[in-house]
């Protein structure tokens, strides 16, 4: 069977775009292994269309012959999602060919792009025809715009232009059955039924392969300014998100917050980033104030809302970045926590949310019952605050085995934090997805009755469970 499907695939996109364990010379490690080193799996093969005619054509041929398939972007998902299993029979659909911009209309404001588009590529396009497309996230180097839509991704930029889902009016699909829907609509207004964008957004690849979008285009700010704050509570950091929402309005495009153990970690191990402002304060916020009018309009905007932060005691110091390369540095700064935090050695991660205004009481509670429980842990809380999104993450006692630390203590650590999070009214997956690692989670956090619908509709589109399997939903 597995010879005449890899004959299929060979006529669907020629030999050259799939590879195999076969050839003794081919390392297929890449597509195989996630980037947090969570999973090593074994593919059937790897296959590279060029077109959705392709990919079509792939998705057909292994429907014929009842094998599963992953679909892969840049790989550089958080939730082991884009890895195949162990198993050998599992075919690995990668869209990094599909990179081509397909039109841009600066008047409609969109842009329709493939799926295997580099995210920063897409916003060089954008910005190279004087608009901007703002979805941004450290991974931006390597991530896929049809990897960030089927995890719906979030990233620095949510606060003002929400999620990769509100940036996306239509999408172009492959269908379990290998069919394409046609739904590159530029439209912002259509209220014929059913949002099919809305279902595949955020689908994992288990409902459909998106092979195109179209998405929107904003205007260019005529600035751009970056402040870091440091605060004395997250009370305060809370209280001063909703000043800079007053003052700054739309121009608040970024509001991070990250805690002193998080910022030590970086000032540990790449102490060339010259940290700021971390050791005397608990927390540090990062905010970014992007203006239509002018630089000038930007620094007034933001010394009047540090003034009356001041004022209120919400801010105990800061510093507003003086140049471009000064705010790129703090946003570095930012970026290298979880790198300097796997430095420090491997560690249990939650990506939550909560609403932004039990924020404060949800970590008081939380980082108590941790330390109670496991005495000496360590938290990296550091994340998008204005969006209510946490990374709230658990390091081993400093004088502790990390490994053993994962291996016997990551099963609990999650049940605190989740239950945690429910408690809180929160989500156990923000903007990272379900993938492999949450799958098992879902069943006793989401709501029953819409478990049951997710379900339903997973068997309406995919009744034979071809599409990523044992992702987001484990099998019935
Ligand atoms: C350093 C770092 C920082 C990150 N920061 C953020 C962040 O701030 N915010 C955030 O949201 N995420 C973040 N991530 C997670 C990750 O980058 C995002 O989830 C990203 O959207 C994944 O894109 P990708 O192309 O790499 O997808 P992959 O990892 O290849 O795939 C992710 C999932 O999407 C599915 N998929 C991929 N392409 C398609 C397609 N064309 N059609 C259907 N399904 C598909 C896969 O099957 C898999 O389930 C970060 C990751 C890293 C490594």
């Amino acid at each position: 069977m597995s010879a005449d499907l890899l004959q299929a695939l060979r006529a669907a996109v020629g030999p050259a775009q799939v590879l195999t364990h076969e050839d003794p010379a081919a390392d297929l490690s890449a597509w195989e292994n996630d980037w947090r080193k969570r999973a090593q799996g074994r593919a059937l093969a790897v296959v590279r269309p060029g077109s959705t005619a392709e990919v079509a054509a792939v998705v057909r041929a292994c429907a014929q012959a009842g094998a599963a398939i992953v679909p892969q972007g840049g790989n550089t998902g958080l939730v082991v999602g884009s890895v195949p299993d162990d198993s050998g029979t599992q075919v690995v659909l990668s869209l990094t060919r599909m990179n081509a911009v397909r039109a841009i209309d600066g008047a409609n404001l969109t842009m329709t792009v493939e799926a295997g588009c580099v995210l920063q590529s897409l916003q060089d396009a954008a910005e190279n025809a004087g608009f901007l497309f703002p979805l941004s996230l450290a991974a931006e180097g390597s991530c896929t715009i049809g990897g960030n839509l089927a995890t719906n991704a979030g990233g620095t930029q949510v606060v003002r232009y929400g999620n990769a889902r509100e940036l996306c009016l239509g999408l172009e699909v492959v269908t379990a059955q290998g069919e394409v829907w046609h739904g590159l609509t530029g439209l912002r207004k259509d209220n014929t039924g059913y949002d099919l964008r809305d279902l595949f957004i955020g689908s994992e690849g288990t409902l459909g392969v998106i092979t195109a979008a179209t998405l929107k285009l904003y205007p260019l700010p005529a600035a751009q300014l970056t402040a870091w704050a440091a605060v004395p509570t997250l009370d305060a950091a809370v209280a001063l998100l909703g000043l800079a929402h007053q003052h700054l309005g739309a121009g608040l495009t970024g509001f991070e917050v990250m805690g002193q153990f998080a910022l030590g970690l970086v000032d540990k191990h790449f102490p060339a980033l010259r940290v700021p402002l971390w050791a005397d304060s608990p927390y540090c916020v990062l905010l970014e104030n992007s203006d239509s009018e002018s630089e000038e309009h930007a620094r007034g905007q933001f010394e009047r809302l540090l003034e009356t932060a001041f004022e209120q005691g919400l801010v105990s110091d800061a510093v507003v970045a003086e140049s471009l390369s000064q705010a790129r540095g703090l946003w570095h700064i930012r970026e290298s926590i979880p790198l300097a935090q796997a430095e420090e050695g491997l560690n249990i991660k939650h990506d939550i949310s909560i609403p932004v205004s039990r924020i404060p009481a949800f970590c008081a509670e939380t980082d108590a019952l941790l330390q109670r429980e496991i005495p000496g842990v360590r938290l990296v809380n550091f994340g998008h605050l204005g969006d209510g999104n946490l990374h709230y993450n658990v390091q081993a006692p400093a004088d502790g085995d990390a490994k053993k630390f994962l291996n016997e203590q990551e099963t609990r650590v999650n049940t605190l934090v989740f239950d945690a999070v429910a408690r809180y009214d929160g989500s156990i997956s923000a903007e990272h997805g379900v993938g492999s690692l949450k799958a098992a989670h879902l069943p006793h956090y989401k709501d029953p009755v819409a478990l049951g619908l997710m379900r339903a509709i997973k068997q309406a589109l995919d009744p034979h469970h071809l599409m990523n399997p044992g992702r987001v939903l484990t099998h019935p």
